[in-house]
């Protein structure tokens, strides 16, 4: 039970503490923090911009953007309109950026988005945009650094999930994963366990979670949205 609460971001028994402020699962701490020391020598400041996030923080990111309340963005940064997009639309538009409650590899904590705080000013505040890490943005220098250490499999353990676009999710050179961990938890998300916490109904520890506002766009293609938004090598 422990490592399927886990897999869907409702425990967090498994995280210990990392500057300034994130959770990440124990392992993981120690190789970021390999990984950091590594950077430091080449001159760069390995910064975490986002890190664990639990079940109930995805059910309302995701609900405020279908309901217009937080902003919904393409990959250049543009803001999109509710009301020029169907209901359909919509829903792949959010998905691009942001997973499903229970489908994020942010829930594992396993998973980080990093920048590299020595290319800006002290004041910056990272977008995670594909620009800031394309050939003339200012964290281009940490991704190719990433992209020789990954390709020679001597990233402390740390890959890219989503180096490439796979239709459904957009490649985002920002998130980078601990793969011993993350291994143990990304066969165990399925559309059997998900559809109830969905709906509302208690988890497998008597907890009750918000229901997803957008319920009946999903439910009639939950196996195709699995398939395109969960499979990763
Ligand atoms: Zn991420």
């Amino acid at each position: 039970m422990q490592q399927s609460l886990i897999a869907f971001g409702l425990s967090t028994e498994h995280l210990v503490s990392i500057p300034p402020d994130f959770r990440v699962e124990n392992e993981t701490a120690n190789a970021f923090q390999a990984l950091g020391r590594r950077a430091a020598e080449r001159g760069l400041d390995l910064r975490v911009a986002s890190a664990f996030r639990d079940y109930d923080r995805q059910v309302r990111i995701i609900n405020d953007k279908w309901t217009g309340a937080r902003p919904v963005t393409d990959g250049e940064g543009r803001l999109l309109v509710r009301a020029r997009h169907d209901d359909e639309e919509w829903l792949n538009l959010i998905l691009r950026f942001s997973a499903l409650p229970g489908m994020s590899r942010h829930h594992w904590g396993t998973d980080l988005d990093v920048w590299d705080a020595s290319a800006v000013d002290v004041d910056y505040r990272p977008l995670l945009s594909p620009f800031e890490y394309g050939p003339s943005g200012p964290f281009c220098e940490m991704t190719r650094w990433l992209d020789e250490l990954m390709a020679a499999h001597d990233a402390e353990g740390f890959y890219r999930p989503y180096a490439s676009d796979r239709g459904g999710i957009a490649p985002e050179a920002w998130h980078i994963s601990y793969r011993p961990a993350a291994i143990k938890y990304q066969d165990m998300v399925s559309a059997e366990l998900l559809i109830p916490l969905w709906r509302g109904e208690p988890d497998a520890r008597g907890n009750v979670h918000e229901p997803l506002a957008m319920l009946e766009v999903i439910e009639p293609k939950v196996d195709h949205l699995m398939e395109r938004f969960v499979a990763v090598p």
